[in-house]
């Protein structure tokens, strides 16, 4: 501390989901720690007791594990709540030193006489020497005049007439601090020299620059408030509304890369034209003085196609080891023993090129490890059409005794398609939803090449006799 470290925090409040703007927060300060060689602590702000749970501690944890922020590489987690003492004795030293002071006026006390307008506290008990006691809040005696300049790294320098802040409350009647003071006693303490997060913090940051100096500091921290994340709508992102939860694509599959890669973008870019770059690329250049201040779209789409990119450069062995989670328990609908490895190895590449989230792996080779063909009511009613039941009937007869390998199967489809006068695209449609219960999937013939002689000819019978009535 005091030697010019660089040292950074990442202090969420827990609420049971990992929001993906924390997410953002949390690499931008890991990247500056990492760059400038200092550190990175881990501030748990759980001091709403009435809404924490320990687990919600786990959660944040095993989020940033998966963002590559690893329990080792950081100081922490350091439990806010631990540290109530520190705030509660910040808090009277304020006191004691005059900057702060004793309030019993009510809320309907201070409409009163302020006539209800919101122009916040009016002073009324500066003067009057209130001893702590009952129904007394703590408040921060604000600068009459003179002005509070923020130096932020992305917002430049705004300014706040200090006559247009309020003498705020730093601790409640019980003398425990509020967010504003607990906040900057453990920045100080803690000896963070930059805080970085989100922008919905800005207004606070006058009246935590005030408190700085009050509580000793000869220097505010380097502030820098990154952009708020908005939907398509520019509605800032909210819970109710938007995906906002990274556990929610993590369990759907997103490989962490992807993730991280599109988290940098929201309010920076990498040099050069690619958005998508190794993340080396990312610790070698990322500055939080390029971060733009407008707002960031956050984009679900463009995130998934991302994803798919991701997954598509992956090698096929990776690729296996990738989704190994989705097509084991408890996660995969077969039974464990019934998954063939080698029948998926078959068909990995050619799902490699088609998914976008690893979770989709699924509803595409399910076919081949459940006892039955997962038969899609839509997709049967399409497809099971005209010359359908012949059709099955014919190529059953074909597939009994021609070699099993895609190539020929295809060419042996095509030929009764042809009887039936069907090409071979409508040809395929029942052969398809009798084999593998849909209308779209993986190549027709190599999925039927993988799943094998034997199951295909029992789907293809019992398909027929579904139709014919027996
Ligand atoms: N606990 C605050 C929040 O999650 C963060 C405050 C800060 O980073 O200074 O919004």
């Amino acid at each position: 501390m005091g030697s010019g470290r660089v040292r950074v925090r990442f202090a969420p409040s827990p609420t049971g989901i990992f929001h993906v703007g924390g997410a953002r927060s949390a690499l931008f300060n890991w990247l500056v720690a990492r760059r400038a060689g200092g550190d990175f602590v881990l501030r748990v702000e759980d001091t709403d007791a009435s809404r924490n749970r320990p687990e919600w501690t786990d959660g944040i944890i095993s989020a940033l594990d998966w963002l590559g922020i690893s329990p080792g590489g950081y100081e922490g987690p350091v439990l806010q709540s631990s540290r109530a003492d520190r705030h509660r004795a910040a808090a009277e030293r304020l006191h004691a030193e005059g900057l702060a002071y004793y309030c019993d006026c009510t809320r309907e006390a201070l409409a009163e006489r302020t006539g209800n307008a919101q122009r916040g506290y009016d002073g009324f008990c500066r003067d009057r020497g209130l001893a702590p006691g009952p129904g007394r809040a703590l408040r921060f005696r604000t600068p009459d005049d003179g002005v509070t300049i923020v130096e932020d790294l992305i917002r430049g320098t705004p300014e706040f007439p200090n006559e247009t802040i309020e003498d705020f409350v730093v601790a409640r009647a019980d003398g425990s601090a509020v967010f504003l003071l607990a906040n900057v006693v453990d920045d100080l303490e803690m000896g963070i020299t930059h805080v970085i997060r989100g922008e919905e913090h800005l207004s606070n940051t006058p009246k935590q620059q005030l408190l700085w100096a009050a509580l000793g500091a000869d220097a505010p921290p380097v502030w820098a408030h990154v952009p708020v994340i908005v939907n398509e709508k520019r509605q800032k992102l909210s819970k109710r509304r938007d995906k906002v939860a990274l556990e929610s694509y993590r369990d759907e599959g997103y490989l962490p890369a992807a993730m991280k890669n599109y988290l940098m973008l929201l309010g920076w870019a990498p040099p050069g034209e690619d958005e998508i770059v190794p993340w080396e690329t990312i610790e070698s250049t990322f500055d939080l003085a390029d971060v733009k201040p407008s707002p960031a779209f956050f984009d679900e789409k463009k995130l998934k196609a991302f994803n798919g990119e991701y997954i598509r450069r992956l090698s096929v062995a990776e690729f296996i080891e990738a989704v190994r989670p989705w097509l084991s328990a408890p996660a995969a609908p077969w039974e464990p023993a019934a998954f063939d490895a080698d029948a998926f190895a078959a068909l990995a590449l050619l799902a490699q090129s088609r998914v976008s989230v690893l979770s989709e792996i699924v509803p595409m080779v399910d076919f081949l490890f459940l006892p039955e063909a997962p038969i899609d009511d839509a997709a049967w009613a399409k497809a099971m059409k005209g010359p359908a039941a012949e059709l099955l009937a014919d190529v059953h007869d074909l597939y009994d005794k021609i070699e099993w390998e895609a190539e020929t199967l295809k060419a042996g489809l095509t030929e009764v398609g042809e009887r039936h006068g069907l090409k071979l695209g409508k040809a395929q449609a029942p052969v398809r939803v009798a084999v593998t219960g849909r209308s779209v999937g993986l190549p027709l013939f190599e999925s039927l090449e993988a799943l094998g002689r034997e199951t295909t000819l029992r789907r293809l019978a019992e398909a027929r006799e579904r139709l014919t009535g027996g």
